[in-house]
């Protein structure tokens, strides 16, 4: 008997190293539990925005998704680790406007390339970048923000979740267009950041709104604009950049899926429509509206389209931003 169920083992073995063995199909594709790596701590905005959407992407899918918090150099440990993993769809990614644009002139050495290391899969949700700051920052609004920060900024210290990430990348935008150079305070994401920024143990920072909104409607922190051409129908009484007076401050990231390069294309296509099927849903929408996110509209959530996107904001943030030297 054992001798037996040795030569069948040895029989698998030879037939798995000839291929003959089928290896599980696309089609059938998921018949496990599928990971989803997010580049930042539990709790902040990419993370509460990727639950919210696979939570439902799971339900239609019929797999459970688990999402792995993996932190470390602005998002960018986490993608390495993503764009080296099987290209099978049972590993992915939420990436970023950091992660997958911002990064790439901000690290000359970056172990990966958005684009030749990553299909993209599908968008997820825009959320508007905010200048946020402790409750008693002494400025009521951008005016006295931007004069104080300038006449102090060497004392200011900024919070970030990492070179390479969303507000940094924002608030480094910020800083070229006042001319100013606070000290830059990592943390592992803007979950960790915004606690900080609560507590009062950091002066500002530039974040996500789906992070800021609770907080803000909490009164624990101050906010004095949202930097997109429209007011956000979540903070109706936050005036845009143009109208607190600084019109040249124009941010807004994206949050999306990516999958490593040579994942099957009919796997892409299934996670692509379960995506979308989550971003037509009734919850999900409410959800994602009352933090303040964009849902992209059907043109937008090709997987085309976020190859376009992630192009065209690589080159838009290559032009803004140097190598980091801090
Ligand atoms: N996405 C945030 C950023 O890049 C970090 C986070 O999600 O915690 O700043």
């Amino acid at each position: 008997m054992r001798s037996f169920s040795r030569i069948l083992a040895a029989v698998a073995a030879l037939a798995g190293a000839a291929g003959l063995v089928a290896p599980a199909r696309a089609q059938d594709y998921p018949t496990r539990t599928i990971t989803m790596i997010v580049p930042f701590a539990a709790g902040g905005p990419t993370d509460v925005v990727a639950r919210i959407v696979t939570a439902h992407m799971a339900q239609t899918l019929g797999q459970s998704i688990i999402i792995e918090n993996v932190v470390g150099a602005g998002g960018t440990t986490a993608t390495t680790r993503a764009a080296r993993a099987a290209n099978d769809g049972y590993t992915l990614i939420t990436g970023h406007m950091g992660t997958h644009a911002a990064a790439v002139p901000l690290y000359p050495k970056l172990a990966y390339h958005p684009e030749k290391d990553f299909e993209p899969v599908g968008l997820l949700a825009g959320t508007p970048i905010l200048i946020l700051a402790k409750k008693d920052f002494p400025a009521k609004d951008l005016k006295e923000f931007i004069a104080y920060v300038k006449a102090n900024t060497d004392r200011m210290n900024m919070a970030h979740a990492g070179v390479g990430s969303v507000s940094y990348s924002s608030c480094e935008l910020l800083s070229s267009v006042l001319d100013i150079k606070p000290v830059g305070v990592p943390f592992n994401g803007t979950g960790p950041a915004m606690n900080a920024l609560v507590g009062g143990q950091v002066d500002y920072m530039c974040d996500q709104i789906v992070n800021a909104v609770p907080q803000i409607n909490g009164g624990t922190i101050k906010a004095y604009a949202v930097a997109t051409p429209e007011r956000n129908p979540s903070l109706p009484n936050l005036p845009t950049t143009a109208e607190a007076g600084l019109p040249a401050y124009q941010a807004s990231a994206w949050n999306a899926i990516f999958a490593p390069k040579g994942t099957p294309a009919p796997v892409l296509a299934k996670l692509n429509a379960a995506i979308s099927k989550a971003l037509d849903d009734e919850n999900v929408r409410k959800r994602l509206l009352e933090l303040g996110s964009d849902i992209p509209k059907a043109e937008a959530r090709t997987q085309a389209a976020l190859a376009a996107l992630m192009k065209s904001e690589i080159e838009k943030w290559s032009a803004v931003l140097k190598p980091a030297t801090n």
